[in-house]
C-alpha cells in the first residue's frame, strides 16, 4: 500500500511523494525492476534492488492454447512454481463469448459501467485466474493441488504480482476485466495474504480493479467467509465449491466438510452481506458415480432455495493421480435440467485451453455456456 511505502521510505529519509511513485511504478505500470524506475533517485533504486524487489516472481514459461488461453508458469524466489491463466474473450456487450467470461468471473450484473456501447469496436476482455498457495491442504481427491498437499502459502505480493505479470502480457486490444481466485490453493486458508492482495488489486492508486470483478472461490471455510464478508462489506464476489448436496457425499469428496458441514456452510452463505442484485456462484464439479445423480440435483435445488445463486456445473477434469472422472454428456445434461426446471441459472462450463498441459486441472475450466438466465431467490 502507498501508506506503507510512505512509512518505510520516510524512515529512510525519502521525500513523501516517492512512496506514491514507487507504488505507481509497481501497481499501475507493472514495473518490478527498480533499475527501470527512472524518476527515483539512484540510491533508492539501489536500495529497492537490494531488498529483493523485482525478484518476487520470475516468468518461466508461457503455454498458449489454440483458443487464446495462456498459462503462465512462474518461479518464486525459493524455486517453487505456481501457475496463473489468462482467459480472453472477444466482447461486445451481450455476445456469447462475453457471457462466457462473465460466468467465469462470477459476474452476472449488467454491464452498466462498460464503455463499449453499441457500434463500438469489439474489445478482448481478459479474466485472470490466480493461485494463493503452492499446493493445497484441503485434500479434495479430484484436485491436483489437493493431491499434492500444501507446500506453502503465498505472500500478498506473490498473489497480486501474478496480476502485474499477467497484465504486462496483455496483447493489443485486450483489457483485464476481472480476477478469479481459482488457481492453486485455498484462498481463505491463507486469509491474511489473500485479504491484503485483494486490497492491493482494488487500490485506486494501483491496478484499481472493481471489487465486483474480483471473485474469491472457497471450499467452504465458514469463519473466513464471515470474515471476508465483514472486512470487505460483501463487495468481493464469492464462489463456493459445493460439489454435493448431502454431508456424506460432500465429506467423501471434500474432507473440509467434516469440519464445516453443509448446514453451517449454508448459514454462512445466507449471512454473507451480498449487495442487491448480486449472486453467489455455486461451483459443482460433476464426478461420475459420486455426485452426479439427478436425486442429488433435486437435493441441491432444495438446499439452495432462497439464496441468490447461480450454479456452474463443471464436468471433472481428469487428473493423473486419481481414477475419478467426469460423467457422460447425457448425465451432465440431466443434472442441469433438474436445476433449470427448478428455476435456477445453471451453466455447464466448457473446457478451455485443453491443449496447454494443465498440472492444475481447475485452471483450464473457466469458460461457461449460459443456458437459462432466470432469477431465483
Ligand atoms: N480452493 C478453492 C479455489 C481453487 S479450486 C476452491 O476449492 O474453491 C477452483 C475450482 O476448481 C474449485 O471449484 C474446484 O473444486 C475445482 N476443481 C479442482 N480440481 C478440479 C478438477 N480436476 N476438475 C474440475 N474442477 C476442479
Ligand atoms: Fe484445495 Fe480447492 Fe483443490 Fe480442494 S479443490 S484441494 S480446496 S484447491
Amino acid at each position: 500500500m502507498p501508506e506503507e511505502w510512505s512509512a518505510s521510505l520516510a524512515a529512510r529519509g525519502e521525500r513523501s511523494f516517492t512512496a506514491k511513485q514507487v507504488f505507481h511504478w509497481i501497481h499501475r505500470r507493472g514495473v518490478l525492476d527498480p533499475a527501470a524506475m527512472k524518476n527515483l533517485p539512484a540510491r533508492l533504486r539501489e536500495h529497492l534492488a537490494a531488498e529483493g524487489l523485482g525478484e518476487v516472481l520470475t516468468p518461466e514459461r508461457v503455454h498458449r492454447s489454440e483458443d487464446g488461453t495462456r498459462k503462465l508458469l512462474l518461479r518464486l524466489h525459493d524455486g517453487a512454481t505456481i501457475e496463473t491463466v489468462l482467459l480472453p474473450s472477444v466482447s461486445g456487450p451481450g455476445s456469447q463469448a462475453q457471457l462466457d467470461a462473465d460466468a467465469a468471473a462470477g459476474d452476472d450484473t449488467d454491464d452498466e459501467d462498460d464503455d463499449a456501447g453499441p457500434g463500438a469496436a469489439p474489445r478482448v476482455r481478459v479474466t485472470q485466474c490466480i493461485s494463493t498457495q503452492v499446493g493445497c491442504a484441503m485434500g479434495c481427491g479430484f484436485c491436483a493441488s489437493g493431491v499434492a498437499g500444501l507446500k506453502r502459502h503465498l505472500g500478498a505480493e506473490e498473489i497480486a504480482g501474478q496480476v502485474l505479470l499477467g497484465r504486462a502480457m496483455l496483447e493489443e486490444g485486450e483489457a483485464l476485466r476481472g480476477v478469479v481466485y481459482m488457481g492453486m490453493g485455498e484462498p481463505l486458508h491463507n486469509y491474511e495474504a489473500t485479504a491484503r492482495s485483494l486490497r492491493l488489486l482494488t487500490h485506486p492508486e494501483g491496478i484499481n480493479l472493481s471489487t465486483r470483478r474480483v471473485t474469491v472461490s472457497t471450499s467452504g471455510l465458514v469463519p473466513e467467509i464471515a470474515r471476508l464478508g465483514e472486512d470487505f462489506g460483501g463487495q468481493i464476489a464469492l464462489a463456493i465449491s459445493l460439489h454435493a448436496a448431502d454431508d456424506a457425499t460432500r465429506s467423501a469428496l471434500m474432507p473440509i466438510n467434516r469440519k464445516y458441514p453443509l448446514d453451517e456452510l449454508l448459514a454462512a452463505l445466507r449471512a454473507y452481506p451480498l449487495p442487491r442484485r448480486r449472486r453467489i456462484t455455486i461451483e459443482y464439479t460433476l464426478v461420475a458415480g459420486q455426485n452426479d445423480d439427478p436425486v442429488e440435483a433435486r437435493r441441491l435445488a432444495k438446499l439452495l432455495r432462497g439464496i441468490p445463486v447461480k450454479i456452474n456445473l463443471i464436468p471433472m477434469n481428469p487428473i493423473e493421480a486419481s481414477s475419478l472422472g467426469p460423467p457422460g454428456l447425457e448425465r451432465v445434461t440431466a443434472f442441469q435440467e433438474v436445476l433449470t426446471q427448478a428455476g435456477y441459472s445453471c451453466f455447464v462450463r466448457r473446457r478451455r485451453g485443453d491443449d496447454v498441459s494443465a498440472a492444475c486441472g481447475q485452471l483450464v475450466l473457466l469458460g461457461a455456456k449460459p443456458k437459462v438466465r432466470r432469477a431465483v431467490g
